[in-house]
């Protein structure tokens, strides 16, 4: 099954629409970005690690990273699929960009 960025965030909304409070979801976020920190760390040899499968908790960490960035997204009503779009546009014409991602999206 593959999901839309649309479908993700309509899904969070739905879960989160009755707690309302995204700074306690940002306060989650910077919390997972840490996580991620910390994994890179073990990678990189920079922190211990036995036996640990790396890439599976880097997986992890990045999903709980995206889920409360969309959960927050979507509880201010941000369509990310339109931000996204708008905001590689605009990068790619900044940082001369072979092509942005929606001319990528009509190529493929
Ligand atoms: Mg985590």
């Amino acid at each position: 099954m593959k999901i839309s960025i649309a479908d993700y965030e309509d899904y969070l909304f739905d879960h989160y629409k009755s707690h309302g409070i995204d700074t306690s979801l940002f306060m989650k976020l910077v919390e997972e970005v840490g996580e991620v920190a910390e994994v890179l760390n073990k990678r990189d040899g920079r922190k211990a690690s036995v036996n640990e499968d790396l890439k599976s908790q880097l997986a992890n960490e990045l999903v709980d990273v995206i889920h409360y960035a969309f959960a927050i997204a979507s509880l201010n009503q941000i369509n990310l699929n339109d931000v996204i779009l708008e905001k590689d546009k605009k990068a790619s014409i900044k940082y001369h960009h072979e092509r942005n991602l929606e001319q990528f999206m009509s190529e493929r």
